[in-house]
């Protein structure tokens, strides 16, 4: 890997860090899950990333792609279970990083195991290592405590630019064998459930990404696109949209470039089950003799 690339993703990786610490405050009772994510996108531009994809804010049996709406009142009860999904990138270099608060206090024990599931994934990252192997350690840590993974979601490369490129990280063993190679950069991120272990997609998106570049007739459609292709392939929110163009014309907008395949939706994913969901996650530099993890 330049010199250059190393650089940018160890900057990525120590602002998302810094904010991913600093974010555990905003996580209280009644707190508005709107000003969460506001905040922590705030917090990385201040620091002087840019924001990789809208923070998710995951409650309960919601596995991933939560983000608030622009209006969203959903507030955090006092027995919540919380994931905070965040991402942040300096020309392109990507750090994604998450973690789980328990509320409740119920799941202590499902989120250590989370947590270890995690931490033994990263201890198998070399070059050569098979994703197998990493998959079939997460799966083995959390069924050992007596929980699952969620099978049907996965860690990945990330590259410049993009945020899910090349192999997948699988949470399970898996019948194929990929292997880590000398400057790939991956997340590894485990998904722990006391349900059926699988997320389904639910009809409603509120982060969407460029699929194709193609022409549009719509006014409205080319406004917005010029400020969408300027993140090239990286997710954004509709929420950041919403002062350029009303939010109820926004919303038939975004689903017709849905439609003409323009844009990408990426709906709320949950639990199958309604089984609680917990996520940690990191994302790791493949070294000659091992790893760095940029998000510690
Ligand atoms: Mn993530
Ligand atoms: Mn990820």
């Amino acid at each position: 890997m330049k010199e250059k690339e190393l650089t940018a993703y160890r900057q990525a990786g120590k602002i998302a860090s810094e904010v991913r610490k600093w974010s555990k405050s905003l996580i209280k009772k009644d707190a508005l899950v709107l000003d969460i994510a506001d905040k922590i996108e705030e917090k990385i531009t201040d620091k002087g990333a840019r924001i990789a994809f809208p923070v998710n804010v995951c409650l309960n049996d919601v596995a991933a792609h939560y983000t608030p709406k622009f209006n969203d009142e959903t507030t955090l009860k006092e027995d919540d279970i919380v994931t905070i999904d965040l991402g942040a990138h300096i020309d392109g270099y990507i750090a994604d990083t998450a973690y789980t608060i328990d509320l409740s206090g119920e799941y202590t024990e499902m989120l250590a195991a989370n947590k270890e599931a995690l931490e033994n994934a990263i201890n198998l990252v070399e070059p050569g290592a098979s994703v197998s192997d990493i998959g079939e350690t997460v799966y083995d840590t959390l069924t050992e405590s007596g929980y699952k993974p969620i099978e049907n979601l996965t860690g990945h490369e990330v590259k410049n630019y993009d945020l899910h490129a090349g192999i997948s990280i699988p949470n399970i063993k898996v019948p194929y064998d990929w292997k880590l190679q000398e400057g790939m950069v991956i997340a590894i991120e485990p998904f722990a459930t006391d349900g059926a272990g699988r997320v389904i997609e639910s009809n409603h998106a509120e982060i969407f990404s460029l699929k194709n570049i193609k022409p549009t007739r719509l006014k409205e459609a080319r406004l917005l696109l010029k400020e969408i292709e300027e993140r090239q392939k990286l997710p954004f929110a509709e929420r950041w949209l919403t002062k350029k163009i009303n939010p109820l014309r926004l919303s038939l907008v975004l689903r017709n470039l849905v439609a003409s395949e323009i844009l990408r939706a990426h709906p709320i994913l949950h639990e199958k089950e309604k089984g609680i969901v917990s996520q940690f996650e990191h994302t790791i530099i493949i070294t000659e003799d091992g790893c760095e993890v940029t998000t510690r």
